[in-house]
Order: C-alpha cells, then sequence, then structure tokens
C-alpha cells in the first residue's frame, strides 16, 4: 500500500500535519509527502524556492519518522508534471497489484474534474478526501459521485478507483492565510510546527 499526499506545502502547515498523521495511523501505513515541482501555468508559482520548501518539509519528517516520508519522484523530474504522470511513473515502478491512495483536500476533489486527464487517474490510484471548512461537496461529476466510499466500507487491496471520504475533523489553516499573515507581521506560531516557524523567520520567507 502506498499513501501519498501531494501538495506546493508553501508552507506546510498543522492542517497537512494533523490530517496526515490521522491517515498513518488509521491506514497503518507511512504517508509520503509527495511535494510538487512548480505549478501549472494556471496557478501562481511558490513563493519559497524549491530548496526551502524541502527543508521545511524535511523538518516535519524528521519529527514524525514512523508516520512520514519525504518522495521526492515529482521534485527530481525537474519540471511541472501532472499528477496522471506522476502516479503512471509511480505504477511503473510498483506494478498494477500495489494499492495507491492519494489524499487530498476537500478544495481538490471540487476542482478534480479540471486536473488533466483526470479520468485516468482513477485508473491509477485511489483518493482518500478529507473536507475542508468552507467548502461543501455539491455538483460534483457523475464519474466522481459513483466512486465516493465512507471510510468504514473501503477496500484496502483495490489498487485504484475509490474516493473515500474521511472522519477527519477539518482544521482551517491553509498557505495562504500563512503567508498572508506573516506578510502583515502578526503571528503564525499556532499554524505551523515550530521548527518550521522558526525556519520561516531564519530565512525571512514570505
Ligand atoms: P494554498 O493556500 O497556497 O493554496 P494549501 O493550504 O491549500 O495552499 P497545498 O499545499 O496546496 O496547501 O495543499 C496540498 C493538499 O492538502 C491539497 O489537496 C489540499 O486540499 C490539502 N489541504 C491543505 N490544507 C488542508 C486542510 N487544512 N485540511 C484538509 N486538507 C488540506
Amino acid at each position: 500500500m502506498i499513501i501519498l499526499f501531494g501538495g506546493t506545502f508553501d508552507p506546510i502547515h498543522n492542517g497537512h500535519l494533523k490530517l496526515a498523521l490521522h491517515i498513518a495511523s488509521k491506514f497503518n501505513c507511512k504517508v509520503d509527502l509527495l511535494p510538487l515541482n512548480g505549478t501549472p501555468n494556471y496557478k501562481p508559482a511558490p513563493v519559497a524556492s524549491l530548496k526551502q520548501r524541502l527543508e521545511m518539509l524535511r523538518l516535519v519528517v524528521t519529527m514524525y519518522p514512523e508516520q512520514l516520508q519525504l518522495n521526492l519522484s515529482e521534485t527530481e523530474y525537474h519540471e511541472y508534471s501532472p499528477s496522471y504522470l506522476t502516479l503512471s511513473r509511480l505504477r511503473a515502478k510498483y506494478g498494477k497489484e500495489e494499492s495507491f491512495f492519494f489524499i487530498i483536500g476537500g478544495d481538490s476533489l471540487i476542482s478534480l474534474s479540471t486536473w488533466d486527464n483526470w479520468k485516468e487517474l482513477f485508473n491509477l490510484t485511489n483518493f482518500i478526501v478529507a473536507m475542508r471548512p468552507g467548502y461543501t461537496v455539491e455538483n460534483l461529476d457523475n464519474e466522481i459521485i459513483k466512486r465516493l466510499i465512507d471510510i468504514r466500507n473501503y477496500n484496502q487491496n483495490m489498487p485504484a478507483g475509490q474516493i473515500i471520504i474521511t472522519d477527519f475533523t477539518p482544521v482551517d489553516i491553509s498557505s495562504t492565510q500563512i503567508r498572508k499573515q506573516q506578510k502583515n507581521l502578526d503571528s503564525i506560531a499556532d499554524m505551523i510546527p515550530e521548527s518550521v516557524n522558526l525556519y520561516i523567520q531564519q530565512q525571512k520567507l514570505y
């Protein structure tokens, strides 16, 4: 079983961390933090450099070595790689029997049908969805609706195709909010791990 948590992580925050730890414990499996390499044309580029985003992730992974690990398969690709391509490469490496789970927030579920080759994703991975404050799940594509499944009923051995809704209690934190507060010189200490906060202040980030 492979559990991936893809994100820009600009910066990683307690919302990401709590969700990743919750899933690691629930599935009894390490979660791979998968930093995205840059962004597609339709999204603004990350503010922190790749090196800085990776250093912040390393600080967090060091704190939770049993639960988390860093997966560099996308950043080592050296250019933006849409999720379906990243997953295709990982599938080729691990074989078609391996079960893949890709963690996303509710906002990402709503925009899933805009991802490149999005229907192909259901042949490559399962999704684990954590709801997020401010996002309601409505007007979803039928292709998505028919795959939704409660976490109590999912099949752990199915390689791909399920969209599993977790029982995770949402945490109202976003990287955007952190960058904004840091820019305004408001404290961000209660939204990120202490070591990441120290790093941000040292690097004069955001
Ligand atoms: P930004 O505000 O810059 O868009 P973000 O806080 O959404 O960033 P990302 O790194 O873009 O963070 O998110 C990676 C993944 O984590 C996405 O699937 C997103 O939906 C999910 N996610 C981020 N924050 C939360 C949260 N508080 N609760 C649940 N999921 C989250």
